[in-house]
């Protein structure tokens, strides 16, 4: 499914079933953008001795990465604590995206930004995780 299909169908749809579906597939693609920021951070530091061109390009990678991810994680988070009410969830995707704001913003490029990138990408991924396993379970309680 397409990002702008997704959109349309939860506008139109806020109160049924099928877009607790689609807000457990942003919890997917907020997992991928995690992932996508680690791999982005542990191998800056190689690329930095290997291509410098190729890093200073990237080097402006996480302003860009948490508009993203900040997008996704409303789009997941919002509607899936309406029903799961967890707020530990909440708490730890604030944690994350604290962290990836400070990463982007506060610092240069350096060890900082990367070891506060990847702390805040890790409690986003654990967040969407464990966001979307509560979402399928108040969806399909057990019987
Ligand atoms: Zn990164």
């Amino acid at each position: 499914m397409r990002l702008t299909d997704a959109l349309a169908i939860r506008s139109v749809q806020v109160d049924q079933p099928s877009s607790a579906a689609v807000a457990r597939s942003f919890d997917v693609v907020g997992t991928a953008l995690s992932g996508l920021c680690m791999v982005h951070c542990l191998s800056m530091p190689g690329l930095v001795v290997a291509a410098p061109a190729a890093a200073s390009m990237l080097g402006g990678f996480h302003p860009l990465l948490l508009v993203l991810v900040a997008a996704v994680a409303g789009w997941s988070f919002v509607p899936a604590f309406r029903r799961h009410r967890d707020a530990r969830v909440l708490a730890l995707a604030s944690l994350g995206l604290s962290l990836l704001t400070v990463a982007a913003f506060a610092f240069d490029e350096g060890a900082l930004e990367m070891v506060l990138s990847l702390a805040g990408a890790t409690a986003m991924m654990f967040a969407h995780v464990r966001n979307r396993a509560l979402g399928r379970a108040v969806e399909r309680p057990l019987t």
